[in-house]
């Protein structure tokens, strides 16, 4: 579903060269739910950003559906990005000057999804939330737990086969982050193949295997259901 070859990204400004991922592998198969961790500043963004096709590789491969993403050309990017990828980004992203209900509705237009079946779907993934009462408020007009479970809506409205997650709990008490992480295990159990980066060994717990990063390197992947510690990267 997801092999990863190789895989550099480099950030140039005027000043600084910051190579944010040094050679990273990585293989996901589908159906499977990875789990990201590791310090702040290591790469899991930008790892889940160019997972997500929202960023370009540096160098290396990056096959998703057995086909090389890199060098493919935006138009193409976007295309597979619609049709596959669900994406719950770690700073929300709501666009605010749609409404929560446009919000969430909007990766079903992209889809050409009817409008009968869009406010179905929407009022459905909102009630799953807990933001129904709020779908004709602007983004500014919610709380920051409210902001990510309505970015984690737009996100799964679509049922993609691909959810990457970017820190999707981050933001939510403990309540509220469950729910995410339940509606998460539900779609991995109807077969979605999930990416996602947390800081909390609970919401890893949800998943099959964890790899760690640091300077841009995965360090280690350990298999969350045998317990097995492979060292990847020395
Ligand atoms: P993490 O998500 O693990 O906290 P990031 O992937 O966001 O880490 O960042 C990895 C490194 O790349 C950091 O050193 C960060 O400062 C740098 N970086 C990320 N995005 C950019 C950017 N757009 N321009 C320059 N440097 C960046
Ligand atoms: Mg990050």
């Amino acid at each position: 579903m997801i092999k990863i070859e190789n895989l550099t990204k480099v950030f140039r400004t005027e000043e600084v060269e910051t190579k944010a991922l040094n050679n990273v592998f990585l293989q996901i198969k589908k159906g499977e739910f990875v789990t990201v961790m590791g310090p702040s500043g290591s790469g899991k963004s930008t790892l889940l950003n160019i997972a997500g096709l929202l960023d370009s590789a540096s160098g290396g491969s990056y096959k998703l559906l057995e086909k090389e993403m890199i060098g493919l050309k935006e138009k193409e990017r976007a295309k597979v990005r619609k049709q596959n990828i669900g994406f719950i980004f770690q700073n929300f992203n709501l666009i605010d000057e749609l409404s929560v209900y446009d919000n969430i509705e909007l990766p079903l237009i992209y889809n050409g999804v009817s409008a009968s079946e869009r406010s179905k779907k929407v009022k459905i993934i909102a009630e799953r939330l807990g933001v129904s009462h709020r779908l004709k408020h602007y983004p500014q007009q919610l709380s920051g737990g409210q902001q990510q479970r309505v970015a984690v809506a737009r996100a799964l409205v679509t049922e993609p086969k691909i959810i990457l997650a970017d820190e999707p709990t981050g933001n939510l008490d403990s309540k509220n982050g469950n729910e995410v992480m339940e509606l998460l295990t539900d779609l991995h159990a109807n077969g979605s193949t999930i990416l996602m980066v947390t800081h909390s060994d609970y919401d890893a717990s949800f998943s099959q295997k964890t790899i760690y990063m640091k300077d841009g390197q995965v360090l280690l992947e350990k298999q969350n259901t045998r317990n097995i510690d492979i060292i990847v990267n020395g």
